[in-house]
């Protein structure tokens, strides 16, 4: 990108530098047909020399755009850094992996490994689904995905309810 913003700029600049020529040229010649062509070249050129500059300052402002976004991110990682730290994977349920807190926060949650692997804090929430079977079903609401535990296992109790 700042090739391209330097290649524009460039562009602009020689376009100016020819239309500042033409302009020399143009105070010495007096002959009315040899000026109009010049006028006209002359405007081209600075159409030209605008379009470049325009150009310039589009891929300034792509570059300024990226910027913050990649501050954004960067900004975020850093605290999901943190926040990571306080959390591990754990067999909750028999073959079912979820990342709970490590010093045991009040209330205890479960959160996604979908999402948590895409940086991504999601608590799950019980759902309906699967009830009247063995298995009780948590879903994340921001990947959709479902978990099954054991019936009676829930965050909190799941170190008791574990089978060995
Ligand atoms: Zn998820």
């Amino acid at each position: 990108m700042v090739m391209e913003q330097f290649l524009a700029a460039k562009a602009a600049v020689e376009s100016l530098n020819q239309g500042i020529e033409m302009l020399k040229t143009f105070e010495e010649v007096k002959d009315a047909n040899n000026s109009a062509t010049l006028r006209f070249d002359l405007n081209r050129k600075i159409l030209e020399a605008q379009q470049y500059a325009l150009e310039a300052q589009r891929e300034q402002l792509n570059q300024q755009t990226r910027i913050s976004e990649l501050e954004q991110e960067i900004a975020h990682l850093k605290s999901w850094e943190n926040f990571k730290e306080d959390y591990s994977l754990e067999e909750v349920s028999k073959g079912t992996y979820l990342y709970v807190s490590k010093e045991n926060f009040s209330p205890e949650i479960w959160l996604c490994p979908n999402c948590f692997e895409r940086a991504a804090k999601s608590i799950l929430q019980a759902n309906g689904a699967g009830v009247q079977t063995y298995y009780h079903s948590f879903k994340c609401p921001n990947c959709q995905e479902t978990y099954n535990v054991s019936r009676h296992t829930r965050p909190g109790n799941w170190k008791q309810t574990k089978p060995t």
